[in-house]
């Protein structure tokens, strides 16, 4: 049997267990079951993030000097750039219209999130310009501090020095330059094996997930819940699939067929960084993506591009604003569109990650940094569907990049 099969299997085992547990709550079987699902995942989850660095690292490295080896550097980073910029825009216009048209949190009695609200601590104050300030402290900083600390990011940018340097030095550097790529090859080879434990791993994800989550807290918000949902799918299967069939003259069939295993991955861990291995391997070996395109884009789509969460923090602050009766205006919708684009970019990809960025696009437009605990109990579950549209986003814009700058090697 095929990974995919396998995995697509264990999902719906893991889904069946999970509610299966749900059926005996505070009984031994199931504090054991929780035990050893934890056991599982973490195994799977630390495997992935332990081969992350590294594979970030030599994957840009290698995907620079590729690139620029056949002269095509800037050109595919300048349509690198436009797609994600024109779908996180098309996200961020989605989920206001969608959320203004459902008219989410219109109507809600409030009061009822007082205890949620008092119980939260107010995060310190995370304004545009200090979140610019911290941006450029947290990325431009010591290489092996980086490292050592999985501060994805700054490695992604000492990434792209490295690999520059390696390019303007040419033939002077070839040797570093085929380690550079040995090492890729290693790190490739290692995570085919952590692979292997995948069908297994997202069992126990799934499970836990299930078993765990507060149900009834969670009926409360099930219509914004299901608006953001909807719409996040909505992006997903009609709008990137159609922009996909358009300039990556790809059928969204063949695209979902090959990155299956990546989707379900990222929908289980929440995490486009742990997802990220896969994300590359299903871009090259099933849709056909070149190395070097993949190598370059997805690591790079996995910091820079989110669509899904991009979109869901400009329906969920048209939500708090509903909910506290205030109808904030065309200027006002903009400035929170810009500030979701930039949180976007600036979160990393773990799970729950935009929660935090969050705060920054509530008060870019004065709404109270506290109202993201309204938004805690359901945060979890809708950061399954967004990370899997921030996933299938940089999948979809490899294939697109691909095909534009192949079309320029032939002319
Ligand atoms: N969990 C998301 C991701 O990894 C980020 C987010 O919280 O929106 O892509």
């Amino acid at each position: 049997m095929s990974l995919n099969s396998q995995i697509l299997i264990t999902a719906i085992l893991g889904v069946i267990f999970g509610f299966v547990l749900n059926l005996f709550p505070n009984t031994q079987f199931f504090d054991a079951s929780i035990y050893g699902l934890s056991i599982v995942s973490s195994i799977f989850i630390g495997l992935l993030k332990m081969l992350l660095i590294p594979l970030i690292f030599s994957s840009i490295v290698v995907g620079v000097s590729n690139l620029e080896a056949s002269g095509q550097l800037s050109r595919t980073w300048k349509i690198t750039l436009m797609c994600c910029v024109t779908t996180t825009t098309l996200a961020l216009i989605l989920g206001l219209a969608c959320a203004h048209l459902f008219n989410v949190g219109k109507g809600v009695d409030i009061v009822m999130f007082q205890d949620a609200m008092s119980a939260h601590n107010t995060p310190d104050t995370l304004t545009p310009s200090s979140f610019f300030t911290n941006f450029i402290q947290n990325t431009l900083i010591n290489p092996f501090k980086a490292f050592a600390e999985g501060n994805v990011l700054a490695v992604v940018v000492f990434a792209l020095f490295v690999g520059v340097a390696l390019v303007k030095g040419g033939e002077n550097f070839r040797t570093v330059r085929k380690l550079s790529h040995q090492f890729f090859d290693i790190m490739m080879l290692m995570i085919g094996w952590v692979m292997k434990l995948a069908p297994l791993g997202i069992l126990a994800l799934l499970a836990k997930l299930i078993a765990t989550e507060d149900v009834s807290v969670l009926s409360r918000l099930a219509e914004f819940a299901a608006v953001v949902t909807g719409t996040t799918i909505f992006h997903g299967v009609v709008v990137l699939p159609l922009l996909l069939w358009i300039f990556g003259k790809m059928n969204p069939l063949t695209f979902f067929k090959g990155t299956r295993a990546a989707l379900i991955t990222a929908f289980a861990t929440s995490s486009s960084s742990a997802t990220m291995p896969l994300s590359m391997k299903c871009a090259q070996e099933n849709l056909g993506v070149r190395p070097q395109t993949a190598g370059f884009v997805i690591p790079l789509g996995t910091q820079l591009n989110m669509d899904g969460t991009a979109l869901y923090e400009a329906a969920a602050a048209l939500f708090i604003a509903n909910l506290m009766g205030l109808d904030l205006t065309i200027g006002q919708q903009l400035i929170v569109c810009a500030t979701a684009m930039i949180a976007s970019l600036g979160a990393p990809g773990i799970p729950s990650a935009g929660m935090v960025t969050m705060i920054m696009v509530l008060q870019s437009v004065g709404l109270p940094a506290e109202a993201i605990a309204i938004l805690l109990p359901i945060d979890r579950l809708l950061d399954t569907v967004r990370t899997v549209v921030n996933v299938q986003g940089d999948m979809m814009i490899s294939v697109v990049v691909d095909r534009y700058t192949k079309e320029e090697n032939t002319v």
